[in-house]
């Protein structure tokens, strides 16, 4: 037997305005800022907590969300979550930018390091009061299509194979899974060699006790590959995994953690123990939207008329991007858009639009554009955009940079290298 057909006639469980698939923080954003716009919504996400790759993941910090020369451009949902992760976690938010932007000019950026598990937490009471429902441990699988309208998705949970229907739905999977079952055109990506998670050690723990800060018991780090984001170092014999697969996603896991196991054989098994493990695999690229736009680093410096945000390069001083809503959805399929890092990003410019600032003002955005897409009857595409812009600068969103903040000089050199070199030259 080479083929089985397999049918079932499901109920519809329940009709929303918005479904969310994945609830990792663009997620998260999408389904508050919906629920927010008065939108019935639901938010499904397969593990157990919120947060995806920035709790579950053990990527815990908000990376630089200023122009390196003291002017704030992240604000928004993600300025109010950087603030709510300080107050039960740890924080690493400098003197400087303690009490907002700083009078002063200062090239110390603006980050924050949190608790991921507490941050988790901070989410579920984030959502609630949105008044966004939520379903953990829920699969969002196939979605029910009618031509390139989205009826629906299925999902897989305690409860056995449901039907939800709705009217728009966010895929914020990372992956961009639900979009492409319901053959929206997707771009697959390629992780290098990376994966790691945190170690508790007898000297980690003794700098907590003498600093009097918990943060540094869970300082230590144990790697599988320990590529960086640039793939230097990348070894040849190892794969550049997709992660599209069940067999690439166990190969890449299986691989990082014997070697894992590897480095820690030698050491005294008491001194030391694994604290935290990545609960998803720490691709940072298996599949984004092929959007009606795609952001490329060659945009730095560009007004858009559509943006929906401004962001920043984490890496580089002064570099400004601003985020058009095409790269969150596809003309074509008026009633399905992503947002964090499954947006159409190219390149390097895939990079900055994928990190956590950038993820939860994409999914702000995405959630605020599906309302007003059922208000105003027509496409997420199609939204009347300054009405758009309007509510997401009344949500203290800064849509376009000032051209004040601007360099004289706007070469953009990446990682020592000319952008035009590095343009979708690596994951
Ligand atoms: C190794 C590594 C280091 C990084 N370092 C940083 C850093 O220091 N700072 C920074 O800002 N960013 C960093 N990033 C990037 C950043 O963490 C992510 O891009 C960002 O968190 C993406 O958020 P997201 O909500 O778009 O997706 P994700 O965090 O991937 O969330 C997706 C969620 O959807 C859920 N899900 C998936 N499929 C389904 C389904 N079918 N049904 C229901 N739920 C589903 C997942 O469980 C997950 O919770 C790093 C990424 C990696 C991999």
């Amino acid at each position: 037997m080479n083929t089985v057909t397999y049918t079932k006639r499901l109920t519809v469980k329940r009709h929303y305005d918005v479904i969310v698939c994945g609830g990792g923080v663009a997620g998260v954003a999408a389904a508050v800022s919906a629920a927010k716009n008065g939108c019935s919504v639901l938010l499904m996400e397969k593990s157990n907590i919120l947060g995806g790759l920035g709790t579950l993941g053990l990527v815990n910090l908000f990376v630089p969300m200023c122009n390196g020369r003291g002017k704030q451009i992240i604000f928004g949902l993600c300025e109010r979550w950087a603030r709510l992760s300080a107050k039960y976690g740890y924080d690493t938010i400098p003197a400087e930018w303690r009490d907002g932007e700083p009078k002063e000019y200062t090239e110390k950026r603006y980050t924050q390091r949190y608790s991921p598990y507490i941050f988790a937490i901070q989410l579920i009471e984030e959502l609630e009061a949105s008044g966004a429902d939520l379903l953990l441990d829920c699969m969002a699988c196939d979605p029910i299509m009618e031509g390139n309208i989205c009826r629906g998705v299925i999902t897989e949970s305690k409860s056995g194979v449901e039907y939800y229907s709705c009217g728009m739905l966010i895929d914020t999977t990372g992956d961009c899974d639900v979009l492409r079952r319901g053959g929206v055109p997707t771009v697959a990506g390629e992780n290098f060699f990376s994966y790691f998670g945190k170690m508790i050690t007898l000297e980690t723990c003794q700098k907590a006790i003498d600093k009097g800060d918990i943060r540094l018991a869970f300082s230590g780090k144990i790697s599988g590959g320990s590529i960086n984001l640039f793939g230097d170092g990348q070894p040849a014999d190892v794969p550049r995994w997709s992660g599209l697969t069940v067999e690439e996603v166990t190969d890449y896991l299986v691989t990082n953690q014997k070697l894992m196991l590897e480095t820690l054989r030698e050491s005294d098994r008491f001194s030391r123990d694994i604290a935290m493990l990545p609960m998803m695999p720490n691709f940072r690229t298996t599949c984004r939207i092929d959007g009606d736009y795609t952001l490329t680093v060659g945009d730095c410096y560009r007004h858009f008329d559509d943006s929906v945000c401004a962001i920043n390069d984490f890496e580089h001083r002064d570099h400004l991007f601003e985020v058009p809503l095409r790269t969150l959805t596809r003309r074509d399929f008026p009633n399905m858009l992503t947002a964090g890092r499954s947006a159409s990003g190219g390149g390097y410019g895939w990079d900055l639009l994928r990190v956590i600032p950038p993820a939860i003002l994409t999914g702000q955005a995405a959630g605020e554009a599906a309302c007003r897409a059922l208000s105003e009857g027509c496409g997420a595409a199609q939204v009347n955009i300054r009405a758009l812009q309007a509510k997401l600068e009344r949500e203290n969103v800064m849509i376009h940079f000032p051209d004040s903040y601007l360099p004289e000089d706007r070469t953009v050199i990446i990682h020592g290298k000319n952008a035009a070199e590095i343009e979708g030259g690596h994951n």
